[in-house]
Parts: structure tokens; C-alpha cells; sequence
């Protein structure tokens, strides 16, 4: 038998010694996870307005104060969002039903908020073994200069850490504005790089309910920018939850601008690397791929824009 209750802070002993169980938990099961992340739990329950969203802490415990589990949801009030940031059982634990319960107290606690929803990410165990724009970008980067361009809806602000002291990895970003979009806190225009890397990354935040024809106008910005960056190579964080209808973005995008924006990035004619990203409305998710293909095909062919309606592409 376990319990699941809140722990809101780290005032009394009780508290303070579940969250230390909690941080251990976190280092044998996230070991990828940094100390120093790991290290500001206690603050981050005591300050939220320092990490801008409210830290709710779930444990499961059995009774006797030993933590079985737990889950960390985030709370923006003035998104009216939750983000899940951890969930875990301990080791030994999983499949006994621990993280169930939790996930099902976490549904509560959001429902009970009144949030929109609950926002995660699940991430790779071996992140070695998994198809990544980064790691793509650093291993050409070996060879050359390389552009890594994110079109996905929402800023690629893993990449953007990664490269933001180097300028070997041109990043750019095109994406909803942090004020509304998801990640919130990053890909603002005024994130320019640091040190050797400053000048070597891009964003440009959109406005909501953006159409083709203006997405265009920032993209051909943005290419003209990457071509002035002379890259060797150009990865392409390919995301389609820009399409009009997406559940997680606000553009409107259709076929026929995936076709043209595909045409546009063919046409710089660089060796180029497709990663998949995001893309969430399954009716038309392979519509707009496809045609983004086509396009990007015909853009490295250098053959005439597509025009709707013409019916080459069916
Ligand atoms: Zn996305």
C-alpha cells in the first residue's frame, strides 16, 4: 500500500526528508540528469516565482515516510498550463502501480487547477541511439559549417543551448511566439548566442494564426541569412505542427505552402538532412509531408513553383 499527498515545501524534517529521497530517486533513475538540477528541487519549491512556474511535488510513500515514487508538475497560472517535468518510480517499482496512481493524480491536480492541459516530453533513454537535429549538427560540424534551420511550430530550444557558444552551427528558428507558445520561456528575437557563438542564432517568433504566404515572407529572411552563412550543410528540423488544424500550434498552413516552403529550402541546394520533428493532426499529416517532400525535390531540381490546384500532386 502507498499514499500519494503534496509536498509543499521544505519546512519541517518530514518534508525535508522525502524531498532527499525524491533527489535520489531522481539521480539513479535520470542519471543523465545534473546535479545542479537536481540540487535546486528544495528551491524550487520555496520560490516559484524565481522559475516562473509553480512546483507541485506528488509523492508516493508507503506509510513510514519511504518514497515509493513521485511526480513534479509545473503550474503556470497565467497560461492556465501544467507541465510535467517528472515522473518516476523507484527502482524495482515499475509495473507495481505507482506510477499509475501518480498519473492519475496529476490529471487531477491539472483538472482541479483548471488548466488547459498537461504539456510533456518524453525523452529518450539513450539519446545516442535516437535521430537528433543536435547531434546531427555536431557530427557534420566535424566536416563543415552547417546551418541547422528548425521549422517546426514551436522553438527548438534544445539546439539553441547546444550551439548557443558556437559558431560552427548556424541556428535558426522559426516558430509561435514564447508570449503564447509552448516552450514559453525561450525563443525570443533578442536570444543572439554568447560569446564566440554570439550573431550565430536566429529567432524569429511568429504571431498567431499565421498563414502561408506571410510564413514565407520570415522564411525567405531567414534562408537569405543562411546563405550569407555559407554552410556546408543544412539541417532541417522538419516539423508539421504547423499545418492549419494542428492542436498544439496556432499557424494555418495547407499542402500547397508545405510544397512551396519544401521548393524554397530545395533551392538552396545543399546537402541537406531531413529530421522529423513534430506534426499532430494525423488527417493531414502525411498530406503535408508528402507535398513538402515534393517541393523540396523540385526546389533542388530547380523546376517551376507549384501551383494550387494544377493537380500535380494528388
Ligand atoms: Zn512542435
Amino acid at each position: 500500500m502507498f499514499r500519494i499527498h503534496k509536498v509543499f515545501d521544505v519546512t519541517t524534517p518530514t518534508n525535508r526528508q522525502l524531498l532527499s529521497q525524491v533527489q535520489a530517486m531522481l539521480r539513479v533513475q535520470f542519471n543523465a540528469l545534473s546535479e545542479k538540477d537536481i540540487a535546486k528541487l528544495p528551491a524550487q519549491l520555496a520560490n516559484p516565482l524565481k522559475y516562473r512556474f509553480r512546483s507541485i511535488l506528488l509523492v508516493a510513500e508507503d506509510g513510514d515516510n519511504t518514497v515509493r515514487g513521485f511526480a513534479m508538475l509545473l503550474h503556470a497560472p497565467d497560461l492556465e498550463f501544467c507541465y510535467l517535468d517528472y515522473i518516476c518510480a523507484g527502482r524495482g517499482e515499475t509495473g507495481g502501480g505507482v506510477g499509475g496512481a501518480l498519473y492519475a493524480r496529476v490529471r487531477e491536480e491539472a483538472f482541479q487547477l483548471g488548466v488547459i492541459g498537461i504539456f510533456l516530453e518524453c525523452l529518450p533513454d539513450d539519446p545516442a541511439l535516437s535521430p537528433d537535429t543536435s547531434i546531427a549538427a555536431h557530427h557534420l560540424s566535424l566536416q563543415g559549417k552547417v546551418a541547422l534551420l528548425d521549422i517546426d511550430y514551436h522553438h527548438g530550444n534544445g539546439a539553441q543551448n547546444i550551439f548557443y557558444r558556437r559558431k560552427d552551427v548556424y541556428t535558426v528558428s522559426l516558430h509561435g511566439h514564447p508570449r503564447y507558445s509552448y516552450p514559453y520561456f525561450s525563443g525570443f528575437d533578442d536570444e543572439k548566442g554568447e560569446g564566440e557563438g554570439k550573431g550565430y542564432n536566429l529567432n524569429y517568433p511568429l504571431v498567431e494564426g499565421l498563414k502561408g504566404e506571410q510564413y514565407r515572407k520570415t522564411l525567405t529572411q531567414a534562408l537569405d541569412r543562411i546563405r550569407k552563412f555559407k554552410p556546408q550543410f543544412l539541417v532541417l528540423a522538419l516539423g508539421l505542427d504547423t499545418a492549419k488544424g494542428d492542436p498544439t500550434g496556432s499557424f494555418q498552413l495547407l499542402a500547397r505552402d508545405f510544397h512551396e516552403n519544401g521548393r524554397m529550402i530545395g533551392n538552396m541546394r545543399l546537402p541537406t538532412l531531413v529530421v522529423q520533428e513534430g506534426g499532430y493532426k494525423t488527417q493531414t499529416l502525411g498530406i503535408n509531408a508528402r507535398h513538402f517532400f515534393t517541393g523540396l525535390w523540385a526546389g533542388i531540381h530547380n523546376t517551376s513553383p507549384h501551383t494550387p490546384g494544377q493537380g500535380r500532386i494528388s
